[in-house]
């Protein structure tokens, strides 16, 4: 059966999200039924170890639905990646599983892209209840990026709910980094984007998959993927610091009397922090020379494939929640 032309494609990066799965599918699914566009949803299950793929598999038996299953747990990032890479629209939509980003602003970031913007990125109003670390470290964060590269335009308050349209997507696809960071390759790429704003939910079910470390990490990430300010920076104050010393040591032999050990530990640990900075660009780099790829695939699962071997229509609309077992039993 040929595939159809697909307006927007939904992607949906899942990782152990079992509770909250089928409730977020319901409310796809009536989403869907009301958009003028055609849609499809793609799920990548990011190496769950809980029910989420046999859910996918369940949402299968109705139309529009495709799932990808990594061998893995690879991150947020690397499920992206997929989506991406196997999406069928003209436009992709990127979307938390766990509805807190809600479904329903859908035909506003279509209706926004059709209106002639390439990225639709949807901006919270606020942080809600999140503690004070989390929304001091964000602030501090956005504000690092924004001065670290100017020409970026990198919005606040914006994470990876967002909508692309053909010619970001294409511009990432020619992108070849295999570290990446999706805001931040967003804002590369540029294009003309708006901003429009919504109430972030709490989360359904289930809990966050991020600590302090592993945001960390994305933060570094993004920082290296957009800048290598940072490395400039080190190498001003190194020089700065250069001169200071030639400065200090001139200044003793003349007083014949200045000690310099404090200010020895001040330039060591300065140098290690340098040191541990070009670290990661290296690190960065050794993994792009690996040229391993972002993810890798266990299974895939679509709705056309299932209704042919089902042999039977599929219902536009139906919820279905099936095990594996009840699958196999159908073919
Ligand atoms: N996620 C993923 N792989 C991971 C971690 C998270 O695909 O390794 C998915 C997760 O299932 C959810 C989305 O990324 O759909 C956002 O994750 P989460 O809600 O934990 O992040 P938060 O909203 O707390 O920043
Ligand atoms: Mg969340």
């Amino acid at each position: 059966m040929p595939s159809q032309s697909v307006d927007v494609t939904v992607v949906v990066p899942c990782f152990n999200e079992e509770t909250v799965l089928p409730s977020f599918h319901r409310r796809m699914l009536s989403v869907m039924a009301e958009l003028p566009s055609s849609c499809e949803i793609l799920y990548i299950d990011d190496g769950s170890t809980d029910q989420t793929f046999q859910h996918i598999n369940g949402f299968c038996l109705g139309r529009h639905v495709r799932g990808i299953r990594f061998s893995r747990n690879f991150g947020k990032e690397s499920a992206i990646q997929a989506g991406i890479d196997h999406a069928k629209g003209q436009a992709i939509i990127l979307i938390d599983a766990d509805l807190q980003d809600p479904p329903e602003l859908i035909p506003d970031m279509i209706a926004a892209w059709k209106s002639g913007f390439d990225v639709v990125n949807m901006q919270r109003e606020c942080r809600g209840k999140e503690g004070l670390a989390k929304r001091f470290s964000a602030k501090l964060f956005y504000r690092t990026i924004a001065k670290l590269n100017g020409r970026l335009h990198y919005p606040n308050e914006v994470s990876d709910f967002r909508l692309i349209g053909k010619e970001v997507i294409d511009s990432l696809k020619q992108t070849s980094e295999s570290s990446r960071s999706f805001k931040s390759m967003v804002s590369w790429c540029g294009y003309k984007s708006i901003e429009l704003q919504y109430k972030r939910d709490e989360r359904f079910a289930g809990e966050t998959k991020w600590n302090l470390w592993s945001l960390s990490d994305l933060a570094i990430e993004s920082i290296m993927s957009v800048s290598r300010k940072p490395l400039r920076l080190f190498s001003f104050s190194a020089a700065f610091l250069f001169f200071v010393c030639i400065f200090l040591n001139l200044y003793s032999f003349w007083q014949g009397a200045f000690s310099a050990s404090v200010f020895a530990l001040l330039v060591i640990s300065f140098l290690g922090l340098g040191l541990a900075m070009i670290g990661e660009y290296l690190g960065a780099a050794y993994q792009e020379i690996k040229g391993r790829p972002g993810y890798l695939i266990a299974d895939t699962v679509d709705s056309e494939s299932m209704e042919a071997e089902n042999a039977g229509p599929a219902s536009y609309g139906v919820f279905n929640v099936v095990s594996t077992e009840a699958i196999q039993q159908c073919s």
